[in-house]
């Protein structure tokens, strides 16, 4: 993990970590305005506009004056809305008064961390998986336990690892599916073993799901409809890539009802709210139609096609088919360089920008990760760059 000089600073954030993606785009950046031509495979969001209707919505909410605070927890329409599309989507009964509305899926990441663990807590979580998970924990003093999310499963865990994992002092339990880096998706057999065996102990579980309905095959499982899990569950989704809306910066999530206070009241400190002409312009995303998200869908299919076929057919790579999200994740062991030193080079010497496997814990060291958010005639120039820098290793 990437870790901060604090030379008069606190000491404390020499465990904070970072999210790689960011670092790998401002080099690619930097490269960009040297005049390079750079193929951007490295950044995790859709590549496509925002739904015209919803941004008129929020054009609309501006010119009608919705531009001052609002209530932490969020307007009551986004929170109905979003209790609706969650009780939807999961087959749960989620009320309003239990959803929060945040900047973003990530501030629940960190404060639900925050509000949950003392020091010495141990906190399970899957690796390779989103960085700013362990970066919060560690931020908490609690102890990081990864668990280990394996290839030959196609990105699932090992239910035996779980629960040699458990223990009394297991405080939280992160999931995350469809998953980012692996685009792997847990199927309704390992959930329901997982809500099993979590609820032998007095955990709570973080499900993040902001990539629910990007599933390409098989259906979408919450472990929140799980007997019982609803309420230790944080259900965690946003905006931002199902209605391809990074840059707006709303997240929502249904918390058990001990979790409200503790998380407006992280909100209360650092945000106040999140502006209502966003929040508006989301209750439009969550009650409008779903052809842009699901023909946005589509497109990623066809890109899919292309990127995890091209990797297969390259020298000493080969790639599971991701099954959620937007994500490749080829295992690169049998190329003659170490994944993070093929990751450099791809984009010093062949311009193409992807992140090394290690960006998201040490399971993935012969990894790296493609996202293939960007079109598909990019995508086959980068698949053959990637073949004309590995024939010349
Ligand atoms: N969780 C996962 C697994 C992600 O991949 C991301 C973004 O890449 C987030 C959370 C954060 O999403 P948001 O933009 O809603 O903060």
């Amino acid at each position: 993990m990437t870790t901060t000089s604090t030379a008069g600073l606190a000491d404390a954030l020499t465990r904070l970590g970072t999210e790689t993606a960011f670092d790998v785009l401002a080099r690619a950046k930097e490269l960009e305005r040297q005049g390079r031509d750079v193929i951007h495979l490295e950044i995790g969001e859709p590549d496509f506009a925002t739904p015209s209707f919803i941004s008129d919505a929020a054009a609309d909410a501006l010119r009608a004056g919705h531009t001052h605070y609002v209530q932490t927890a969020g307007i009551p329409e986004l929170r109905e809305a979003a209790a609706e599309y969650l009780s939807s989507t999961r087959g749960i009964a989620v009320s309003p008064d239990r959803v929060l509305v945040a900047n973003g899926a990530k501030p629940f990441l960190f404060f639900t961390i925050l509000a949950a663990c003392n020091p010495g807590d141990e906190v399970i979580y899957p690796d390779p998986g989103f960085p700013i998970y362990e970066s919060a924990i560690r931020w908490t003093g609690a102890k990081p336990v990864p668990l280990p999310l394996l290839e030959e499963r196609d990105f699932a865990f090992d239910p035996a690892q779980l629960e040699s994992r458990l223990s009394d002092r297991t405080k939280l339990v992160i999931f995350n599916s469809p998953q980012n880096p692996t685009g792997g998706v847990l199927g309704a057999e390992e959930i329901a073993e997982a809500a099993r065996l979590v609820s032998r102990t007095g955990a709570w579980v973080l499900s993040d799901e902001v990539y629910s309905q990007m599933v390409y095959e098989g259906e979408f499982a919450s472990i929140a409809t799980e007997p019982g899990m609803l309420d230790r569950t944080i259900v965690l989704d946003g905006l931002s890539k199902t209605w391809a809306m990074t840059g707006w910066r709303c997240g929502f999530a249904a918390v058990p009802d001990a979790l409200v206070d503790p998380l407006v009241r992280f909100f209360v400190n650092c945000t106040s709210c999140v502006p209502p002409f966003v929040q508006l312009a989301g209750v439009a995303a969550l009650r409008g139609p779903l052809d842009e998200p699901r023909a946005m869908m589509e497109e990623f299919r066809r890109r899919r096609e292309i990127v995890v076929n091209g990797l297969n057919s390259l020298p000493g790579v080969s790639c599971r088919w991701p099954r959620g999200a937007f994500y490749a994740f080829p295992n690169v062991s049998e190329t003659p360089l170490p994944a993070p030193e093929l990751a450099d080079r791809l984009l010093d010497e062949a311009g193409v920008a992807v992140l090394a496997g290690t960006a998201f814990g040490q399971v993935g060291k012969d990894n790296l990760r493609l996202s293939y958010a960007n079109t598909e005639e990019n995508l086959e120039r980068a698949i053959e760059r990637m073949g004309d820098l590995l024939a010349g290793l």
